[in-house]
């Protein structure tokens, strides 16, 4: 899903969208999966900052049991968007930068990058973990 960042730079309110997400998913997160998205874009000179709020269910598969569950996904995140690789070296060492010489960006695959970095892959509770049941149930 392309955005035009200096369209929605001139929307000076955030924008709704949900995502269907089917490719490049962590390989811990079950396909597909949908999430709601707001987002706006603001324009500061000589670069766009990209605010997205992302909320959903995700299935996960635990890395230690191997059972599904649902995880409450919620993840806010701010993005430089710089048009050359040069100014994108000058900002990333305080921001999260990406180069966009188009003026367009895919929140998609920004979306789905940060699923990446999402690190729920294993039962938060350990009470709930089928490993840890089976492995006390033998005792
Ligand atoms: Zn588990």
């Amino acid at each position: 899903m392309k955005i035009n960042l200096k369209k929605y730079a001139k929307i000076d309110k955030k924008e709704h969208v949900m995502l269907h997400i089917q490719h490049r998913l962590p390989y811990f997160i079950l396909t597909p999966c949908d999430l709601s998205c707001h987002f706006q874009v603001m324009a500061h000179g000589n670069y766009d900052l990209l605010s997205t709020e992302v909320g959903g269910k995700l299935q996960i598969i635990c890395q230690r049991c191997l059972e599904p569950f649902e995880y409450a996904y919620h993840h806010v995140n701010e993005l430089v968007i710089c048009r050359t690789d040069a100014e994108a070296a000058r900002y990333m060492t305080s921001f999260d930068c990406i180069v966009s010489q188009t003026g367009e960006v895919d929140l998609l695959e920004i979306i789905t990058d940060e699923l990446h970095l999402c690190g729920h892959e294993k039962h938060e509770d350990m009470a709930l973990c089928q490993q840890v049941l089976a492995s006390s149930a033998s005792h």
